[in-house]
């Protein structure tokens, strides 16, 4: 049996270069392995765990299935589908919310820093987001979640479920792992924190212009100033030259000790390196885009065998709880 692999990315709006080197890099890298069993969701209803607009949400559960083949998932490999559709994430949420307690949800730091972003935020959902989302990789059963850093403390939820519900109830969880990208946490353009989409001037999308990268690019800080300590200023900008060009990360070190390097230069090459990655992307992402048939073909099909894999997982558990 091949090992099952499961990620999703919610639809909060373009995908971002955190998003694609953190997640979407590693979900292509298992898609072509055939010894797995990729299934890779849009995570529309995680979406409404912050506060969201329902229309936007509504245009973006359907953009990132578009970035998602344009950045190469293929549904004659993988299934690309739409949790929202999948009822039996949530039923199978709710029947793992069972065995956790609401302190242990309370203390999770990611939750805490949601409850910082968004201080009238605190809602269920919110803190029931890493159970449903133990649920969305447990329905498949997959052991395998390429997924960036930040998403760790939810894995060991996950893996705190799976063994929770093996020894009470006697299911067949497997404790799920992280996949690591080389990205796996792409910093924020502003020097401080993680690229993240609810951060205005943090994020490069995959969609924008060798000009407007260009620009975000040359907004990584690099002027000093009394009090700041150069190696800590410039750690951004090398965190992307390891990332983009890491071929030349030595000769720029090398160059700032001597005193000669030029930012702009380091700089622009980043820029060079990450247009020349995104542009297969957008060109494929224009041609996709005018296929409506084809999306909403490939939307109906993975819906269709999530599903049937899913229901499976649900009546064995319902069925081990006492509930059929
Ligand atoms: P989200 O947008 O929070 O749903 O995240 C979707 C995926 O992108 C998850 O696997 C995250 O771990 C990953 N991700 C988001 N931001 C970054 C980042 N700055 N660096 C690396 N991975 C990221």
């Amino acid at each position: 049996m091949k090992k099952s692999v499961l990620s999703g990315i919610r639809a909060t709006g373009r995908l971002h270069l955190g998003n694609y080197l953190g997640a979407v890099k590693g979900m292509l890298e298992l898609q072509n392995d055939p010894q797995y069993k990729t299934l890779y969701m849009v995570a529309d209803a995680h979406t409404v765990t912050t506060p969201y607009h329902a229309n936007e949400l509504k245009v973006n559960r359907r953009e990132v299935i578009i970035d998602y083949l344009a950045a190469g998932l293929d549904p004659e490999k993988s299934i690309i589908f739409q949790q929202a559709e999948v009822n039996e994430h949530f039923e199978l949420a709710f029947y793992f919310s069972s065995v956790m307690s609401i302190a242990r949800m309370q203390h999770l730091p990611t939750f805490k820093e949601k409850i910082k972003q968004h201080p009238q935020g605190s809602t269920m959902a919110l803190l029931n987001y890493p159970i449903l989302m133990a649920a969305d990789i447990l329905v498949y059963k997959a052991g395998l979640v390429p997924v960036g850093i930040d998403q760790e403390p939810h894995l060991e939820i996950a893996r705190e479920i799976a063994r929770k519900m093996n020894e009470q109830y006697g299911t067949d969880f497997p404790e799920p792992v992280r996949f690591a990208t080389k990205g796996e946490y792409v910093p924020s353009l502003k020097g401080e924190g993680k690229m993240s989409k609810s951060v205005e001037g943090s994020y490069i999308n995959l969609t924008d212009s060798h000009d407007e990268i260009r620009k975000k690019v040359r907004s990584i800080p690099t002027s000093s100033y009394v009090g700041m300590d150069s190696k800590e200023l410039l750690k951004t900008l090398f965190s992307y030259a390891n990332l983009f060009i890491p071929k030349y990360k030595k000769q720029y070190e090398e160059e700032l000790a001597k005193g000669t390097l030029k930012y702009i230069s380091i700089k622009d090459q980043i820029t060079e390196a990450i247009y020349n990655e995104l542009k297969p992307f957008q060109e494929k992402r224009i041609e996709i885009e005018k296929n409506k048939e084809y999306v909403d073909k490939v939307i109906q099909d993975g819906t269709q065998k999530a599903k049937e894999i899913a229901r499976k997982t649900v009546d064995e558990v319902k069925e081990k709880m006492g509930l059929s």
